[in-house]
């Protein structure tokens, strides 16, 4: 089973590469980020305040977070995040769960309880995964490891685009310093940071389509799978 980790920074674009290379190899797409966004939103609407981190790992622990693929006779339509029996795909998208999201997966607990259940997702199918901490402490066992960088400016400008798509039109330099703030403190904290794991290809997508990474990243599967035939 092929397992692939994809890491790296806010508005690289791995959520359109990691999607585009899933549909292509035949594997499921996870995209943990929604997690962390799914228990922010619960924290936000509990008005959990952040001082209280039992309560939010208590919420880590015991949500229900649940993604429903794409139908085959639909392929193109997007993932579906579902908090208990509550549809939040687009909620979780809201700026002010974007926010909190990061300081959120900062608590270690929080972390092992959602660490847990992406390693469960990935016990029995291929995957995509795609986070900060995947190649690194998620599935260091991945056989292709990506970590997809890009430009503070490219990523500030693919970020404002996406926004504006989902109704929240954005100033470019607001957004750079928030992905900014999140940025940093996802580099530094103390449990999981955001860095390259250990044998892993870089790719800067500045000037490459999603299309031209995703192509990358194939390929680099397929000379995985292409080695283990010949073994
Ligand atoms: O990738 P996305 O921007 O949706 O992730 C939201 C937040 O969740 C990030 O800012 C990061 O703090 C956190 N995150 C994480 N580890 C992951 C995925 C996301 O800490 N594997």
């Amino acid at each position: 089973m092929m397992v692939i980790a994809i890491d790296g920074p806010s508005g690289a674009g791995k959520s359109t590469v990691a999607r585009m290379v899933a549909k292509r190899l035949g594997l499921v797409y996870i995209d943990t980020g929604a997690m962390y966004r799914a228990v922010a939103l619960a924290v936000l609407r509990a008005q959990i305040p952040m001082e209280h981190t039992e309560d939010i790992i208590g919420i880590a622990e015991n949500v229900t977070i649940r993604f429903e693929q794409p139908s085959a006779a639909e392929p193109n339509a997007a993932q579906q995040v579902w908090l208990g029996n509550e549809n939040v795909t687009d909620r979780i998208r809201d700026p002010a769960v974007t926010q909190l999201s990061s300081p959120v997966s900062a608590i270690g607990g929080v972390r092992a309880a959602l660490v847990a259940r992406q390693r469960e997702m990935a016990r029995s199918v291929g995957v995509v995964m795609e986070g900060r901490d995947i190649g690194t402490v998620v599935l260091p066992w991945a056989e292709v490891k990506v970590f997809l960088t890009a430009s503070p400016q490219e990523r500030a400008r693919r970020r404002c685009t996406e926004l504006a798509a989902k109704g929240h039109p954005a100033d470019i330099a607001v957004v750079a310093a928030q992905m900014a703030e999140r940025d940093e403190r996802d580099s530094t904290r103390s449990d999981s940071p955001l860095r390259p794991a250990d044998g892993s290809v870089l790719i800067d997508s500045d000037g490459l389509s999603a299309c031209e990474v995703a192509e990358r990243i194939i390929s680099m599967a397929r000379s995985v799978e292409c080695r283990c035939s010949t073994e």
